[in-house]
C-alpha cells in the first residue's frame, strides 16, 4: 500500500475506532477521527466491561485477538488512571456447563470450577477467576487522552459515505459498529440492544457473570464507587432509549442473586446496540483509489477484542 501525506482516517470513536487510533498514531502516523458521538454517548461507553472469552467467529482470528487483548489489558492495570483492574469474580450458569471450555481461558491463571457453595441459590455451575475488568467511561477518556498525546485529532462530524471519506483520505478505518450497515450497506450488521443499571456501589468487591442460554441475564461490574448491573440482549432492536420496566427487571433479578444489591441507590440506565454480526469483519478493500479497512461486527465482545483487532488494523495497513 502506498505512503500518503493525508492522515488516515478513522471512523468511529467507540473502542474499535479509539484504539486504533491509538496504535496508528504511536507508530507515528498523521491520525484523524470523524465521529457521529462522542466517545462517552458510545454503545462502547455502556459496555460493562469484561475481558473474557468470546465466542465468535472466525474463530482462530478472534482466539488471536483476544490473547493479543488479553496481554494488553493485564499490562494496562498496572496503572489505575487507565479504568483497568484485574478483579476476581464468578461466571455462573443455572444449567450444567459441561466439561469443554473455550480455549482462551487458559489465559486466566488462577481459573476453577465453584463448588456448590460457592454459587446462588438457583445455579449449579460456575468458574471463579480473576478477569480484567474496564470502566469503560474512565477508559475511553484515557484513550482520547492517549490518542491526542500522539498528536492525533477528533472531529465530531458524520460521515455520510465511503465516498465522502476516500475523498478526504487515502487511507480510511472504519470503526462504525452499528454504523456499519449503513455506511457500507452490510444488510448482515444487526444491533443488539443492551441495557444496564448504574447504581451506588454498597460494597461489593467482585464482578459476577451469569452464562444465560437466553436473552435475560445477571451481571455486576464493580468499578470504584459504581455499579453497573446487566443485563439484556435483544437481536434486531435499534432504540437508544432506555426502558423503565427493562431497568426494573434487571434490578429484580441482581437482588435475587445478591442481597446486598436490594436496596441500591440508582444513578442512571445505559443502553447500547451491541454490532451484531455473523463474522467480525477485519478485512482491508480498495475504494475510489483508497484502502478501506474494516474493523466492525464484534458483537458483546468488542472490549475484549479491541487490542488485537487494532493491532491487525494498523498491519493491513502496512
Ligand atoms: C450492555 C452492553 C454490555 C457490554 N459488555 C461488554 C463486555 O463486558 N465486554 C466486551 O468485550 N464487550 C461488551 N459489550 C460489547 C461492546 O460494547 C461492543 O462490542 C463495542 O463497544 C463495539 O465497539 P465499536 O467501537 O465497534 O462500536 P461503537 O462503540 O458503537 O462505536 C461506533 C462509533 O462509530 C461512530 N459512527 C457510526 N457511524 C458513523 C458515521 N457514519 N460517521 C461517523 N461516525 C460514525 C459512532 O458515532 C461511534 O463513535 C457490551 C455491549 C453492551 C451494549
Amino acid at each position: 500500500m502506498t505512503a500518503s501525506a493525508k492522515p488516515v482516517l478513522v471512523i468511529g470513536a467507540g473502542v474499535q475506532g479509539l484504539t486504533s487510533a491509538v496504535v496508528l498514531a504511536e507508530q507515528g502516523r498523521a491520525v484523524r477521527i470523524r465521529t457521529a458521538e462522542r466517545p462517552g454517548e458510545t454503545t462502547s461507553a455502556a459496555a460493562g466491561a469484561l475481558w473474557g472469552p468470546a465466542l465468535l467467529r472466525p474463530a482462530d482470528k478472534v482466539l488471536h485477538w483476544v490473547t493479543r487483548s488479553h496481554a494488553e489489558f493485564t499490562a494496562l492495570a498496572r496503572d489505575e488512571r487507565t479504568g483497568v483492574r484485574l478483579v476476581p469474580g464468578r461466571m455462573a450458569a443455572r444449567h450444567p456447563l459441561g466439561e469443554a471450555l473455550p480455549p482462551e481461558v487458559h489465559l486466566i491463571p488462577d481459573l476453577r470450577r465453584c463448588d456448590r457453595e460457592e454459587l446462588p441459590a438457583g445455579f449449579v455451575d460456575g468458574y471463579a477467576g480473576t478477569l480484567p475488568l474496564i470502566d469503560m467511561p474512565g477508559y475511553l477518556a484515557y484513550l482520547v487522552e492517549r490518542f491526542r498525546a500522539a498528536g492525533g485529532e477528533i472531529v465530531l462530524s458524520g460521515v455520510p459515505s465511503l465516498a465522502d471519506a476516500t475523498a478526504e483520505a487515502d487511507v480510511v478505518v472504519n470503526c462504525t459498529g452499528v454504523g456499519a450497515r449503513e455506511l457500507v450497506g452490510d444488510p448482515g450488521v444487526q444491533p443488539v440492544w443492551g441495557q444496564q443499571v448504574v447504581v451506588r456501589n454498597p460494597g461489593v468487591q467482585d464482578y459476577f457473570i451469569e452464562l444465560s442460554r437466553g436473552g435475560e441475564f445477571v451481571s455486576w461490574m464493580p468499578h470504584a464507587d459504581r455499579l453497573v448491573l446487566g443485563g439484556i440482549a435483544v437481536d434486531g432492536e435499534w432504540s437508544r432509549a432506555p426502558r423503565p420496566d427493562v431497568g426494573a427487571a434487571i434490578l429484580h433479578r441482581c437482588a435475587e442473586v445478591e442481597p446486598r444489591l436490594a436496596d441500591v441507590e440508582v444513578s442512571g440506565d445505559v443502553v447500547g446496540l451491541r454490532p451484531g454480526r455473523e463474522q467480525v469483519r477485519v478485512e482491508a478493500e480498495e475504494f475510489n483509489g483508497a484502502t478501506v479497512v474494516h474493523d466492525y461486527g464484534h458483537g458483546g465482545s468488542g472490549v475484549a477484542l479491541s487490542w488485537g483487532c487494532a493491532f491487525e488494523v494498523a498491519e493491513l495497513i502496512g
